[in-house]
């Protein structure tokens, strides 16, 4: 695997920061883009900044240009979203759609559906949502109970989701649905395009450890969804649903810039407050800057198989795996350095941050939960990576769970 970056890389790095230089909506490199007081205040204005990126032609650059993309390879996706996170931009509010639905769309629906829904993502004009887990259904995805009763020009569907992030201000949602109760678990499913404004879709917001209520629950009751949108053929959408699950994982070019980052506050921090001087905790920033190094490694291996044409593999496991167990031991140093002010909150006085540090400790403790848990990882590591043997349980339900590529 060759890591030097082209001369024609390189060029695109440059204009995709010089254009971040002029057009961020906060100065590049000085601080951070505005805090908001209300999620939905959050949204509408992430809404805008990507619309404007996507006017300047960083929004979906793997995409053909006939939906707004520049046709590039995932090198030149990798370097954008470096970029993005490097001038602190947050993340894209558009992210479901943009990597989850659109890639599936491109690789499995139809003209027409291409045609009505792609640009809209890349724009924000657009949110979208991942109607998959459900209360009785997450590993072992496919024991998913939603119905899909087929009708006169489309499809019934009643179900409960759940863990539904960003539903409430999705306008469509990507939903999987047994359409053949008489089929075996994998082969009656449907992949469903929701309008997450048809009537019956209600949403209820569920809130959070940090107080945010990003995810939901959805109910389906009686929600027509017509024949056009329904993304490959009837019963066949466990295939479908794989080439979605496929793209949770893979690489994570903006984490890795992030804990960088966090990293360089964290040691002005501990140099601020004296804990540096705790040679347990200096060991402990070493550690965490070591960690980070490794999990470069491990993005610039799948970001080779990506430029090869081929796709992350179960090795995609292990970058989820690290990433996420990466992100909760430096977030644990982290704490150990804020010390007495650990415990304290936003708006507690001397608490450096004012809250953002504990915010984030607790948002990183599902990092180990969502796109496929980190037992589930383990299983494929160990499974498909290793060769080892199969479990009969972890063989039987991996066979069926989330992580199944
Ligand atoms: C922040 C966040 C956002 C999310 N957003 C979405 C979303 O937008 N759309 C969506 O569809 N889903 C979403 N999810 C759901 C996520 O995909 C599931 O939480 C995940 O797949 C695990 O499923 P579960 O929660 O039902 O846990 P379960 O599958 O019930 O697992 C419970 C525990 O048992 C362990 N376990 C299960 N099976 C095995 C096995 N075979 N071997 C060993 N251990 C096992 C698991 O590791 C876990 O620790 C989100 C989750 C989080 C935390």
């Amino acid at each position: 695997m060759d890591l030097s970056p082209t001369t024609a890389q390189e060029t695109f790095r440059s204009e995709i920061r010089a254009w971040l230089v002029e057009n961020l909506p906060w100065e590049y490199g000085q601080g951070l883009p505005p805090r908001f007081e209300t999620l939905d205040e959050e949204v509408m204005f992430l809404r805008q900044w990507q619309a404007s990126l996507a006017q300047g032609g960083w929004v979906g650059v793997a995409w053909p240009s006939q939906f707004g993309g520049r046709g590039a390879g995932p090198a030149e996706h990798f370097i954008v979203q470096e970029e993005l996170a490097r001038a602190r931009a947050p993340e894209m509010v558009g992210r479901i759609g943009l990597n989850l639905a659109a890639p599936t769309i491109l690789a499995n629906g139809s003209n027409e559906q291409q045609e009505r829904w792609l640009s809209r993502i890349r724009t924000a004009e657009d949110l979208w949502c991942q109607l998959f887990s459900e209360p009785g259904a997450g590993s072992d995805l496919a024991s998913l109970t939603t119905r899909a009763q087929k009708v006169d020009g489309g499809w019934i569907v009643n179900g409960q989701k759940v863990w539904t992030s960003y539903a409430q201000f999705a306008d469509w949602g990507v939903c999987l649905a047994r359409s053949d109760p008489d089929a075996t678990k994998h082969k009656g499913i449907s992949y469903l395009i929701i309008d997450m404004h048809a009537p019956g879709v209600e949403v209820r917001p569920l809130v959070q450890l940090t107080g945010d209520a990003e995810f939901n629950e959805v109910f389906l009751n009686d929600v027509f969804v017509p024949d056009d949108q329904l993304v490959g053929d009837p019963h066949d959408g466990w295939r479908v649903a794989n080439s979605t699950l496929s793209h949770e994982r893979g690489t994570n070019p903006r984490q890795l810039v992030i804990h960088m980052q966090l990293l360089e506050e964290l040691l002005r921090l501990a140099e601020e407050n004296g804990t540096f001087n705790d040679t347990r905790l200096r060991g402990a920033l070493a550690e965490a800057y070591v960690e980070i190094r490794l999990f470069q490694l491990h993005n610039l291996r799948s970001v080779s198989r990506l430029s090869r044409g081929l796709d992350p593999g179960p090795e995609g496991s292990a970058l989820k795996l690290y990433w996420s167990e990466m992100s909760k031991r430096f977030h644990d140093t982290a704490m150990a350095i804020l010390g007495e002010a650990a415990p304290l909150w936003k708006g507690a006085g001397s608490n450096p941050g004012d809250g953002q540090w504990q915010r984030s400790w607790l948002y990183y403790q599902a990092s180990s939960l969502w796109a496929g848990s980190n037992e589930i990882q383990r299983n494929v590591i160990g499974e498909r990576v290793l060769g080892l043997p199969r479990s009969s349980r972890s063989g039987s339900e991996q066979k069926s769970g989330r992580n199944k590529e």
